[in-house]
């Protein structure tokens, strides 16, 4: 079977590694799992020992044939899609998981696609190229804080969980990699989704700029300090919790 490294086809070979993921996601007899590019089943074939059920997403269609004639099981259905528009929704499960060695010329994409369905899963174990694991985690003030920072932390809970080298990949891709979990909470309450988004998409296409002069088309400095802001900091100084704060007083009533 030929390698699509156009389709971030960097299969997983190190068992360690492997039982490492396994350790963080813990999976258990009947619990289901969303598994994004099985790929030849590094991941999937520890999730069905486990006794887990698989909805797993594999845009080729040889490999996913490959992995049906692999584990002719029942609890293991292959979708044959793309993830970034499969609908997450559809498999119908309380308590559902996601797991995925996410193919990295799509992460950041797929990983936003992903937040507009945190609601519906438990939780959600991702490998990334370290520096969109970075991201996902960074603290406010740091520079990897950015769009896809403060999204995350509007809906989840990111936490670190492990650093993978390249070497446990064959090929091995270009980057260093990580794994992330993100435990879907609904701590901060973003009254106005619509607002609280297009403020932060705008903030961060100029993060250099104070965040006065980023939001100027959209916020004056007195909706700002009013939103508890200081608008001589930059935006990456500024927690999800500000944004949402500020999105609220400019949403119309
Ligand atoms: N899980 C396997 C492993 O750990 O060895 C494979 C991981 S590999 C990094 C990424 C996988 O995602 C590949 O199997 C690739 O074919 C699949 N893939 C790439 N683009 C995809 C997409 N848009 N939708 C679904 N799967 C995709």
């Amino acid at each position: 079977m030929s390698r699509r490294v156009s389709l971030g086809q960097h299969f997983l070979v190190d068992p360690h590694v492997v039982d490492e993921i396994l350790e963080i996601a813990r999976p258990l007899p009947g619990e289901r799992f969303v598994e994004i590019g099985p790929g030849r089943g590094a991941m999937t074939g520890p999730l069905l020992d486990a006794g887990a059920i698989v909805d797993a997403v594999e845009i080729d269609s040889a490999l996913a044939g490959w992995l049906r004639g692999r584990w002719p099981d029942e609890r293991m259905t292959v979708h044959v899609a793309d993830a970034l528009e499969f609908d997450y929704a559809s498999v119908a499960a309380a308590d559902l998981r996601l797991i995925g060695n996410l193919p990295y010329y799509l992460s950041t994409p797929l990983l936003f696609r992903l937040l507009e369905f945190a609601g519906i899963f438990r939780d959600i174990t991702v490998m990334l190229q370290r520096e969109v694991a970075e991201r996902l985690c960074a603290p406010p003030g740091s520079r990897r804080y950015g769009r896809l920072t403060v999204m995350a932390s509007s809906r989840c809970r990111p936490e670190w969980c492990l650093a993978v080298g390249r070497e446990a990949f064959r090929p091995q891709p270009k980057v260093e990699s990580a794994v992330v979990r993100l435990v879907p909470d609904s701590g901060l309450r973003v009254e106005a989704p619509e607002v609280f988004e297009r403020l932060v998409r705008q903030a961060f296409s100029q993060r250099r700029k104070t965040i006065a002069n980023a939001l100027r088309a959209m916020a004056s400095k007195e909706e700002i300090r009013a939103a508890g802001i200081d608008p001589s900091q930059r935006p990456e100084q500024i927690a999800a919790a500000e944004f949402a704060s500020l999105a609220e007083q400019l949403a119309p009533t």
